[in-house]
């Protein structure tokens, strides 16, 4: 198999089957001793195998007849037809803007002309987006096609030419437990599943094995990208542990219609990727997931709001400024929005969006004392006219020198679904990958794969699941040093941030 690039070094060796790198990752270990504070440094010596075969790729989407998942499908057509349309600002080209892997860049190194940049995509051998074969359940019987219109997200023309090949794809029915999301969704759920809650579950588990069989592809990752639902409670007994998740499957007791998918996904061995901001993963299925050692990640894609300000408190508070006030407004006009104007579905929101400046304030001893935190307020309301195109105002007050202080105001206006889109395509992609990648130490010979925790996708969700005990980080370039940590090739440069997994890649 054709790489990009070949490393010329001794750390570096490629196989028929992978690509096998010798990494040095070093770190600082603090402690108190006698009063006064030692740093000790440390390094770990990590080989990481990758192996090099590039599966054929299924991804099925719990809301496929959503406005992302309508958007998400229709991109990816696009581009693999290499189709373009006109607009009033002239003609459009299919594209993956948005998409880490696929439009953003990473250095290799300097050549004669100064530095080398390649797409992160080429970092190692991954499934190329136009390469993915969508499949997927909706609540909503209508087709993708006439789904894609309800959306109103894509150019008419551009949706005229994907008329044909959309129009064939119909979701699957689904799993549909009114309570969870809001009572305005009663209206489009005529596409559902009936029988007890295990016979559901059962026929989830066949939907994923009928997809894989009938379109022939290697490997499939299920994805919920349906309505954001409402919290859990986590009660002892019905969804602590796996056996008792699975209990109370058994006997129909109160368990969310997105852990159910999860729990089926985990027992076909599928990843499961949590978009939305509930609290699919509770403990029972996070247990589950680690049993069978599969891949779980999520939560609540971070695309719009939530990435400007994992990036503007980290530089504020990065550059000495004491942030004390945020308040974020938004509305929004398109179907997400109407369940959102639901209290509790909006809570569930709301909390997600909240934490997201926990670790930068904490990392910050100076300007903040242990309970001191800036006041967080996010509001969001259902405008229908605007669409998917979300408004989003934020305000961030800040202290400056001697009692001063700074105000900045940010409005962010654009459609949700095409930011969503490309965050949903590196999700899975970075998924996938992770399931060909092994490491071991020299501690630990015996090579592993990474926890089924997969937190190394924190750049992509806005309230990042973490193995317990982990710290959450939510400083956006941080995440992304994660990632590019990860995949880059061994010596391009000094690992200055931790792993994915807080310490090492277990
Ligand atoms: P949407 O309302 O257009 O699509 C959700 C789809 O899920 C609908 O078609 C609905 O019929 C379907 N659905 C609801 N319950 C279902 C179930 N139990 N099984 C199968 N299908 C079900 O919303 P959207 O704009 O596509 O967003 C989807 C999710 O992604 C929302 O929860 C949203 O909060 C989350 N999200 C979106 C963004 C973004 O930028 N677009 C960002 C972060 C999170």
């Amino acid at each position: 198999m054709a790489e990009p690039f070949l490393v010329e070094s001794p750390d570096v060796t490629y196989s028929q089957d992978f690509i096998e790198a010798k990494y040095t990752y070093s770190t600082a270990h603090v402690c108190r001793e006698n009063g006064v504070t030692k740093v000790r440094p440390c390094s770990t010596r990590f080989t990481f195998r990758t192996g090099r075969q590039v599966p054929r790729l299924g991804v099925m989407l719990v809301g496929w007849g959503g406005n992302n998942g309508t958007t998400v499908t229709a991109a990816v057509l696009a581009n693999r037809l290499g189709l373009s349309w006109m607009t009033k600002t002239g003609r459009k080209t299919a594209n993956y803007y948005g998409s880490l892997l696929q439009a953003s860049t990473v250095c290799l190194g300097t050549g004669p002309s100064g530095d080398v940049y390649v797409p992160f995509r080429d970092l190692l051998p991954m499934v190329h987006p136009n390469d993915i074969v969508f499949d997927g359940w909706d609540i909503s019987s209508l087709n993708l096609a006439e789904a894609m219109r309800r959306a109103e997200v894509l150019e008419w023309p551009l949706q005229e030419q994907l008329w044909p090949h959309m129009e064939k794809m119909k979701p699957r029915p689904s799993i549909y437990i009114p309570q969870f999301i809001a009572a305005n969704q009663e209206e489009r759920a005529d596409n559902v599943l009936s029988g007890s809650m295990a016979e559901q579950v059962e026929q989830i588990r066949r939907d994923i094995r009928d997809f894989k069989e009938s379109s022939g592809v290697d490997k499939v990752i299920v994805l919920w990208t349906a309505n954001t639902e409402r919290f859990c409670d986590i009660v002892p007994g019905l969804n602590d542990t796996a056996d008792n998740l699975l209990r109370a499957i058994e006997r129909g007791l109160e368990v969310s219609p997105s852990t159910l998918f999860a729990v089926a996904s985990v027992l076909e061995g599928c990843a499961y990727i949590n978009g939305s901001p509930q609290n699919t993963f509770v403990p029972g299925a996070v247990e589950l997931a680690a049993q069978r050692r599969v891949f779980i990640g999520g939560d609540d894609f971070k695309s719009g709001q939530t990435k400007l300000k994992s990036v503007l408190v980290d530089f504020l508070v990065g550059a000495g400024l004491k942030t004390k006030s945020i308040v974020s407004y938004n509305h929004l006009g398109n179907n997400d929005g109407k369940n959102l104007s639901a209290p509790q579905q909006f809570r569930s929101k709301e909390i997600s969006k909240s934490n997201v400046v926990d670790d930068t304030v904490q990392a910050n001893p100076v300007l903040y004392g242990p309970q001191d935190k800036p006041d967080h307020c996010v509001v969001i309301k259902y405008v229908p006219y605007v669409g998917d195109s979300k408004r989003a105002l934020d305000e961030y007050t800040s202290e400056i020198m001697m009692g001063g202080t700074n105000t900045i105001v940010i409005h962010n206006t654009c459609e949700d679904s095409l930011l969503a889109s490309p965050i949903i395509l590196d999700l899975a992609i970075l998924t996938e990958l992770c399931q060909r990648i092994t490491f071991c130490t020299e501690a630990d010979p015996e090579f592993q794969g990474f926890h089924s925790v997969l937190s190394i996708l924190a750049f992509l969700c806005k309230a990042p699941l973490v193995p317990e005990g982990t710290p959450v980080v939510n400083a956006l370039f941080r995440q992304r040093s994660c990632i590019e940590n990860i995949l880059r090739y061994p010596g391009a440069t000094e690992c200055h941030h931790p792993p994915a997994h807080g310490g090492t890649p277990g």
